[in-house]
């Protein structure tokens, strides 16, 4: 029996009171963002759904069977803050590479799986942590029921990944075209599949390349399940129209509560996917990582030249992973007023001499030419600071303090 899904199509902020949603208040209510409440799943050793923070996945784009290269990409995504990576199994020479990579990558491994599901057989023994696989793609009810049986024996979940450019022909015939209802009830098939199997380590994804369409469909699936919802506005693009287009989609969504995993789909590598999540989730105050940075766009005011040194910061300091933030303004309009909210901020000065303040308070003056280096050293040291104020609290936290 097809599900009929009676659901509105309105706004995701006309919703929000309808959600059972977690509130995580704060001195500044409106930056707080209610998460929808769901069921927590395990990735491999990473929490998704729940009150887990939100991860951030991407897929590797070189050739499986090579695993070396496999690897090696794996360990950029990896330095990039990567959560989880996926890697495509089309064939057998992939799978028989899964092990190596499985091995030698920190974080777990999802194995993209379609049509064929003795590949999801194989990547489950090889110890992939989640299969990608449509259970009502794969053929009878006997392979859904083994497909089940290997996820339950290696621990690994399944993510049901729902897309408009591949829904059901019976769907397309019943709907016309891909819409919300559609992907939707194409979710709750397949998972109706793997509860049938008492499957219950499932998350779901309804992707569409369609930004409106993809937004609402989630919308509708968070009201219908409590499983972890896996967000993505797939083939969204190249760099920068893919980023904006993920941002829309993904940020009203995520703004709305609704969204335990992502990944951004750009046609770039598969670090700048895991670089643009990051800044998704920064922006919106759901995770932090690494440096964020506040600059202005420059003007004729400027005392240095603004965009040439964020563009040098941004690369000096993409090895800092504690979350802390810099202001870089290019004169005193909105130099000290940023730099108030930030751990260390630059103002612009005249004769190439600038204000540096700390904990937005001033501090010292830097010359043009020892500007970038000094920045750095600041905020290593900075890093450093917070890191040892943590290894402190933990050390309390567990007892071990003098
Ligand atoms: S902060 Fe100063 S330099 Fe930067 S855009 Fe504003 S006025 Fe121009």
């Amino acid at each position: 029996m097809k599900h009929q899904a009676p659901f509105c199509t309105a706004s995701p902020f006309a919703r929000r009171p309808r959600h059972a949603y977690m509130r995580r208040m704060s001195i500044r209510p409106w930056r707080d963002i209610a998460r929808r409440s769901s069921r927590q799943i395990m990735v491999g050793k990473v929490p998704v759904g729940g009150n887990a923070p939100i991860t951030v996945q991407t897929m590797t784009n070189t050739l499986t069977s090579d695993a070396g290269a496999t690897i090696d990409q794996i360990r950029r995504c990896e330095e990039a803050g990567a959560d989880i990576v996926r890697v495509s199994c089309p064939d057998e020479a992939s799978t028989a590479a899964m092990p190596a990579i499985v091995r030698a990558a920190q974080v777990p491994i999802v194995a993209d799986i379609h049509f064929h599901y003795k590949r999801a057989l194989e990547a489950a023994d090889a110890g992939a942590a989640c299969l990608r696989i449509n259970p009502g793609n794969i053929g009878s009810s006997e392979r859904v029921a083994e497909v089940v049986r290997a996820a339950k024996a290696n621990g690994c979940a399944i993510r049901i990944g729902v897309n408009a450019g591949s829904l059901e022909k019976d769907l397309l015939e019943k709907y016309g075209e891909p819409c919300p209802e559609a992907l939707v009830e194409s979710a709750l098939d397949h998972i109706k599949l793997l509860q049938d199997h008492d499957f219950h380590e499932f998350k779901v994804a309804v992707k569409a390349s369609d930004v409106f369409l993809a937004v609402a469909a989630y919308m509708q699936l968070a009201e219908a399940v409590d499983c972890p919802l896996h967000l993505g506005i797939t083939e969204a693009g190249a760099l920068i129209g893919g980023t904006v287009k993920s941002s829309i989609g993904m940020g009203n969504l995520l703004w709305a509560g609704i969204g335990d995993t992502i990944r951004v789909s750009l046609s770039a590598e598969p670090e700048e996917e895991v670089r643009v999540g990051y800044e998704i989730l920064k922006s919106l105050g759901l995770r932090t990582r690494g440096v964020r940075i506040v600059s202005c766009p420059s003007c004729a005011r400027q005392g240095f030249d603004v965009i040439r040194t964020v563009e040098k910061l941004e690369t000096a300091l993409g090895h800092i992973k504690t979350p802390m933030s810099v202001s870089v303004l290019g004169c005193v309009v909105n130099g000290p007023g940023e730099a108030r909210e930030t751990d260390i901020g630059i103002t612009g000065g005249g004769n190439g001499k600038h204000m540096v303040y700390l904990s937005g308070v001033t501090d010292h003056h830097v010359e043009n030419a020892d500007m970038i280096a000094h920045i750095v050293s600041l905020v290593e040291a900075k890093a450093a600071e917070i890191e040892a104020g943590r290894a402190v609290s933990m050390d309390v936290t567990h007892g071990k303090a003098a």
